[in-house]
């Protein structure tokens, strides 16, 4: 008896619900907790809410809970079922755990703590639960969070692309850049994968937008038309997606220049990738003089390295006319620069211009969403940080669907079946 009022304390039982029996075999290290409750009793249909009375039971379910003293402890119950005149039969909510969990809630809470703590197999190891398991504790986390999550106007926002393997999957991340915190990610980087996030937002939330600094990428240009007023002026094309291009095109030229270079015997473009890509003031001290020799040398990447530092001048400027006459000196250097990367780098911006230069009215930069991605590790309490750092520890993972499931199946044998759990993050 003592130990049936134990067990009605540990798992915080109320009426009508109360512990029928415990059953300990300590030969397989094995407690069985028996739940039962008082009849005749209505339960609220999960849905409305409205009294019902008892239409059925389940077959017996069961719970894990808190190992008790290192034995195996497991809740059973078979659970009521009510049919609600709306919602036809369904079967009602149990005080001890969430809908559809295999786990008490105190022992949802105390995995949740140690996957914080580790990663998910050090957590499936400590917990004896299987990869599909952890899945699922994080997944009703995060959707718990965002859940609960106010729904506040966010001012400036940073869209951002993040590749997965080698560049064949995508997913797309919004950021709230004052805060620095992830908003939203969906999977790929289509016009959709945007149009999700700005669905989820009310009228209010869509005209408290300010800025929304973002990739030249068509889909979320054209995500953002849709759904955010006045998005002409909003959308800048933020300076570390346009240098992206730029310091492609750098690449490209070294590395056809070092080709021709290399069947004459010239090896003096060898190793020096980084050389070119590091910004002037960042080259660590060593390297400097390397590269200063180098561009006495009068290459072809020597000319495109100061296209690219100057480029970066652009948003060094106070004001916007300023910016503008940079541009058109640059513009027409790189344009007479016979570098066929170069150029093109630079009609690619020249055609985006005007949302480059939205940055002189909103300064906004997806410096933080960088940041953000570099720092990805870090896994905050919240709810949503949670999952981020959850996706950095297994960057195939966390993002939705079928083409992860592929992913996986392909780069990491024994874990696709960990993919599978991952389905109902959709909408992270
Ligand atoms: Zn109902």
């Amino acid at each position: 008896m003592q130990t049936v009022q134990f067990f009605r304390r540990l798992l915080g039982l109320t009426s009508p619900w109360s512990v029928q029996r415990v059953t300990v075999a300590p030969e397989k290290k094995r407690v069985d907790v028996t739940l039962t409750h008082r009849r005749p009793v209505p339960f609220p249909c999960p849905e409305c809410g409205v009294a019902l009375p008892v239409y059925d039971h389940t077959a017996s379910r069961s719970w894990r809970h808190l190992d008790t003293g290192g034995f195996l402890t497991l809740v059973h119950a078979c659970v009521p079922r009510v049919r609600c005149l709306f919602h036809g039969t369904r079967q009602v909510l149990v005080p001890w755990a969430l809908e559809h969990a295999r786990f008490t809630i105190p022992f949802e809470r105390w995995a949740i703590d140690v996957l914080r703590e580790t990663d998910v197999l050090g957590a499936t190891r400590l917990l004896r639960i299987s990869w599909d398991e952890a899945w699922g504790i994080m997944a009703r986390a995060v959707s718990r969070g965002q859940r609960a999550k106010q729904k506040r106007v966010i001012a400036r926002l940073g869209i951002d692309e993040k590749g997965i393997g080698k560049g064949h999957c995508y997913f797309t991340m919004v950021n709230d850049l004052d805060r620095g915190t992830v908003e939203y990610v969906a999977e790929d980087r289509k016009q959709e994968s945007l149009e999700q996030y700005y669905r989820s937002l009310s009228e209010e939330q869509l005209a408290g937008i300010q800025a929304v600094a973002m990739d030249m990428w068509d889909p979320y240009i054209a995500a953002t038309k849709v759904h955010v007023a006045e998005a002409g002026q909003k959308i800048v094309f933020d300076r570390y997606h346009v240098m992206r291009y730029m310091l492609k095109a750098v690449d490209e030229v070294r590395k056809a220049e070092h080709r021709a270079l290399l069947a004459e015997g010239n090896r003096i473009l060898s190793g020096t990738k980084y050389l070119w890509l590091y910004s002037e003031e960042n080259l660590p001290e060593p390297l400097e003089e390397w590269l200063a020799a180098l561009r006495g040398l009068h290459l072809k990447t020597g000319r495109a390295w100061a296209l690219k530092e100057s480029l970066r001048d652009l948003w060094s400027y106070q004001r916007r006319g300023w910016a503008e006459r940079h541009w058109r000196h640059w513009y027409f250097w790189a344009t007479h620069s016979r570098l066929m990367p170069v150029i093109a780098a630079a009609k690619t911006v020249q055609r985006h211009l005007p949302n480059i230069l939205t940055y002189f009215e909103h300064r906004v930069t997806n410096a933080a969403s960088e940041g953000l991605n570099s720092k990805i590790e870090a896994i905050k309490k919240t709810p949503m940080g949670f999952a981020i750092g959850i996706i950095s520890r297994w960057p195939f993972t966390f993002t939705v669907g079928a083409s992860i499931s592929t992913l996986l199946g392909r780069k990491a044998e024994g874990r696709t079946k960990m993919a599978g759990a991952l389905m109902p993050l959709q909408g992270l």
